[in-house]
């Protein structure tokens, strides 16, 4: 098992989850981060701290999607271990739907 980053992240990206996970295993897209699968560790702290509820156990229903997504950008985008700022309009994007396939972007992020 492990958790998972799901679209509900895409252009929020607040960044609160990367500070607290123990074993660093974020990677940062343009516009959304991702958990390395076989790096992460389980603990499930990082979940109850996003505020856009983007992050989820792989084995919840309908996850496989997210994990293998994770799994294939994780390895493509720079790690990130310290919250930066999120981008100005991210409360605009908070709780929007189908933001996938309007604005999912496979270019990397910045990382540290
Ligand atoms: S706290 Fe949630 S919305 Fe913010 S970067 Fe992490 S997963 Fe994405
Ligand atoms: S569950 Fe724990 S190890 Fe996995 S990404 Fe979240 S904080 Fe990191």
């Amino acid at each position: 098992m492990t958790y998972v980053v799901t679209d509900a992240c895409i252009r929020c990206k607040y960044m609160d989850c990367v500070e607290v996970c123990p074993v660093d295993c974020f990677y940062e897209g343009e516009n959304m981060l991702v958990i390395n699968p076989n790096e992460c560790i389980d603990c499930g702290v990082c979940e109850p701290e996003c505020p856009a509820e983007a992050i989820l156990p792989d084995t919840e229903g309908g996850n496989e999607k997210w994990l293998e997504l994770n799994a294939t950008f994780s390895s493509q985008w720079p790690n990130i271990t310290r919250k930066k700022d999120s981008p100005a309009d991210a409360d605009e994007f908070k709780g929007k739907d189908g933001k996938y396939d309007e604005y999912f972007s496979p270019e990397p992020g910045e990382g540290d």
